[in-house]
C-alpha cells in the first residue's frame, strides 16, 4: 500500500516564488499580476471572477454593479492588459480607451486606481473634468494617451476645441450610466459614442437598469456578455447599523460626544444640506476636532485637497453632502455618522455603503430627532430591516423613542449590551435619565461639561 507522503513531509516552499493568489487563475499578465499582489488582493471579487476573461476576450459587456464591488479593476485590469498586447502608439491627439463617468470625484478615483494597477507598465493615462482650468488637461491630450478618463462635459468642451480626436478607440467605457442619466449628461454621452468606432470594444455599467439605459445597451454594445452582481442590500448586511434619538438641539454636543470616542478612526459624516455641513465642520473646529467639508460649493481643488487629507489619515473626520459623497471611494472608513437622516432611503443605502466596503465591517450611526421619524421608518421599509437603538448615551430622547415605537406598533428594543462608546456616561448603564429640554438632566451635565472640555 502506498503511504501518503505528504501527510508526512511538508512540502517544499519556494521562497523565491510569489505564493499563489486567487488572481492567478485569470490570465493575468505578470506586471498587473505584481501590482494587484502590492495591494494585498488576495481574491477576485465577484465580478471581476465573471467579467475578466471576457474582457480580455475583447466581448462587450453589461454589467449591473455599483461601486464597492470591485467594479474598477474588473474593466481596469483588462483595459491595461489589451492595450499592452495590441501595443498601438496613440499618437499625437490620440486616445485608445475612454472612460466616461459621471462625477469629478469618480473620475479621479478610477485615474488613481489605473496608477495602482498600471504601475509596472509604461501606459499613459490622464483625466478630464470641469471645474479648474483646461490648459493641463489641453497639453497632456496633445500628446495623446493610452486611456483617458473623463466627465462627459468637459471632454465635449474639449473634443469641439479639437484638443484630441476619438478615431483610435480601442475600448470605450460607459460607467455609472444610470447616474449619467439622473444628471442629465446622456445627450452629451451619446454625442461622445458617435464618435468612437462601431468596431471598439464597449462595456456599460449601471447599478440600476431604468428603460433609457435598456435602449443605450442596445445602441452601444454588441452581444455583450451580461453580469449582475450583488445588489446593495448585501453590503448593508455587514453594517452595524444603529439609531440614536436626541432632540435637534443636542445634536451637535453628542456628535462631539460620539467623536471623542477613539475607535471611531475614520468618520464620514453627512449632512443634508451644503451649509449644514459647513456648520458641523465650524462647529467640531471650534471644539479642537479637526474635520473639513466636501460638498457642491467647494472648488475641485479643494474637494480633491480634502479627499486626500482623509484617505491619508491626516483629518479623521469628513463631512458630506449626499451628491458630493457619490463614488467617494476610501478604505477604512469605520463609521457613517447621519447627522440628518435623508428624506430618500436610497440614499441611506449608499451613504451607509461608504463604510464595509471590500469585505471589511463597518458602523452606521444615524442622528434621529422627532421631525426625522418618518424618514426612518421608510428606510426600515425599503431596507426590511429594524435599526437598533443606541440609548446608552446622555443625549438619548426616551420621548422619540417611544413615539417611534408606537408608529412601528411594537417597540423596538434598545441596544443594552455595554458598548464602548466615548459618549457613554462614565457610571453609564442604562440607569441614567434622559436629556431634557435640550439639556442633559443633573449629574450627567456635568459629566458631559467635563468630557466637553476635555475634548
Ligand atoms: P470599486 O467597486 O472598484 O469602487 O472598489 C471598491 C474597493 O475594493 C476599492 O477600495 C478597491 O481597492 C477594493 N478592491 C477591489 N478589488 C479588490 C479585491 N479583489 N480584493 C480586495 N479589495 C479589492
Amino acid at each position: 500500500m502506498q503511504t501518503n507522503t505528504a501527510l508526512q513531509t511538508p512540502p517544499i516552499v519556494d521562497e523565491t516564488q510569489p505564493t499563489p493568489n486567487g488572481f492567478d487563475a485569470l490570465n493575468l499578465i505578470d506586471p498587473i499580476c505584481r501590482a494587484v499582489r502590492d495591494e494585498e488582493y488576495t481574491n477576485p471579487t465577484p465580478i471581476q471572477m465573471q467579467a475578466v476573461p471576457h474582457l480580455l476576450e475583447g466581448r462587450d459587456l453589461l454589467g449591473c454593479a455599483q461601486t464597492g464591488t470591485g467594479k474598477t479593476a474588473a474593466f481596469a485590469l483588462p483595459i491595461l492588459q489589451r492595450l499592452q498586447e495590441s501595443n498601438q502608439p496613440a499618437g499625437p491627439k490620440g486616445v485608445r480607451s475612454l472612460i466616461l463617468t459621471p462625477t469629478r470625484e469618480l473620475a479621479v478615483q478610477i485615474s488613481e486606481s489605473l496608477d495602482v494597477y498600471g504601475r509596472y507598465m509604461n501606459l499613459k493615462q490622464t483625466v478630464v473634468y470641469g471645474g479648474v482650468r483646461q490648459e493641463k488637461q489641453v497639453k497632456a491630450l496633445r500628446r495623446g494617451v493610452d486611456i483617458l478618463v473623463a466627465t462627459p462635459g468637459r471632454l465635449l468642451d474639449l473634443y469641439n476645441q479639437k484638443c484630441f480626436h476619438l478615431d483610435k478607440v480601442e475600448i470605450f467605457v460607459l460607467d455609472e450610466a444610470d447616474r449619467m442619466l439622473d444628471m442629465g449628461f446622456l445627450p452629451d454621452v451619446k454625442k461622445i459614442h458617435s464618435k468612437i468606432s462601431k468596431n471598439s470594444q464597449a462595456m456599460l455599467f449601471s447599478a440600476t437598469m431604468p428603460k433609457e439605459i435598456q435602449h443605450l445597451t442596445q445602441s452601444f454594445l454588441k452581444d455583450p456578455v451580461k453580469i449582475e452582481v450583488a445588489p446593495p442590500s448585501t453590503t448593508v448586511e455587514k453594517i452595524d447599523q444603529r439609531v440614536l434619538f436626541v432632540d435637534r438641539e443636542n445634536k451637535n454636543a453628542l456628535l462631539k460626544s460620539m467623536l471623542e470616542d477613539a475607535t471611531i478612526e475614520r468618520a464620514l459624516i453627512f449632512a443634508r444640506t451644503k451649509h449644514g455641513a459647513n456648520k458641523i465642520v465650524k462647529n467640531l473646529s471650534k471644539s479642537k476636532i479637526k474635520a473639513d467639508a466636501i460638498h457642491g460649493n467647494k472648488s475641485q481643488s479643494a474637494r480633491i485637497d480634502a479627499l486626500n487629507k482623509f484617505k491619508t489619515g491626516k483629518v479623521r473626520v469628513l463631512v458630506a453632502t449626499d451628491i458630493a459623497s457619490r463614488g467617494i471611494d476610501v478604505d477604512g472608513i469605520t463609521h457613517v455618522i447621519n447627522y440628518e437622516l435623508p428624506n430618500e432611503p436610497e440614499s441611506y443605502v449608499h451613504r451607509i455603503g461608504r463604510t464595509a466596503r471590500a469585505g471589511a465591517t463597518g458602523m452606521a450611526l444615524s442622528l434621529c430627532d422627532l421631525g426625522e421619524l418618518g424618514y426612518l421608518k421608510r428606510i426600515e421599509q425599503a431596507t426590511n430591516k429594524t435599526v437598533a437603538v443606541e440609548a446608552d448615551h446622555i443625549y438619548h430622547s426616551e420621548s422619540i423613542a417611544s413615539k417611534r415605537g408606537r408608529s412601528f406598533g411594537s417597540k423596538p428594543k434598545s441596544t443594552q449590551r455595554k458598548r464602548n462608546f466615548g459618549y457613554r456616561p462614565a457610571s453609564g448603564k442604562n440607569s441614567r435619565p434622559a436629556a431634557r429640554n435640550g439639556r442633559p438632566q443633573r449629574g450627567n451635565a456635568q459629566r458631559s461639561r467635563r468630557t466637553a472640555g476635555n475634548s
